[in-house]
């Protein structure tokens, strides 16, 4: 799951911890996976750490508060991973063509050897198609959600994509509950 625009409301570069907010329903959609036993891992671009914007310690606090605040709601993230690298923005070691930056894999390639996920019976949810692709690029399945910038990506972008997703979902919940039913399927 992305963060911004995804699990978190959309508000530009999240510069002090005050800023995080949960989106309505995105508690709700990590305790269904928790309560499925299925992983539920973020994977976010952060390059405002790159461009200087903040500092990896108010990222780091930035999350902790997200992840306070789902706990406080009984819904538990089983995994945090964070690309702060930029190709042509700021300094080493974060400016660096580096291989987790999303549309590429990295991110979700760590998660899988950390945490032990078969990324081909796996999602990836975001409100950009860059997240789809990501998705995509691991043999996951790829989910628009159509909170953040996801209704402005689906409805003016769509045609100039080479990826399109495999469901475009209201919001997380909506996501979530699509993957609970093909899991089901699956599973048999
Ligand atoms: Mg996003
Ligand atoms: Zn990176």
């Amino acid at each position: 799951m992305d963060r911004d625009g995804c699990l978190t409301e959309e508000v530009g570069y999240v510069n002090h911890p005050s800023r995080i907010r949960l989106l309505p329903r995105t508690a709700e959609a990590v305790r269904r996976l928790n309560e499925a036993g299925i992983a539920a891992v973020m994977v976010t671009n952060q390059a405002g750490v790159a461009r200087g914007y903040f500092s990896e310690e108010t990222l780091h606090a930035t999350n902790a508060r997200m992840r306070r605040e789902l706990e406080a709601a009984g819904a538990r993230l089983d995994g945090l991973y964070v690309c702060m690298h930029h190709p042509s923005e700021g300094q080493p070691p974060y400016r660096a063509a580096c291989d987790c930056r999303k549309p590429r894999p990295g991110l979700l390639r760590r998660a899988a050897a950390e945490l032990g996920l078969d990324l081909r019976t796996s999602g990836m949810v975001g409100d950009k198609f860059s997240d789809v692709a990501t998705g995509h690029a691991v043999g996951a399945a790829g989910v628009l959600v159509l909170t953040g910038y996801g209704r402005g990506e689906w409805e003016y972008q769509r045609h100039a994509q080479s990826v399109q997703p495999d469901h475009v979902a209201e919001d997380l919940l909506d996501a979530v509950e699509w993957a609970l039913a093909h899991t089901a399927g699956v599973r048999g």
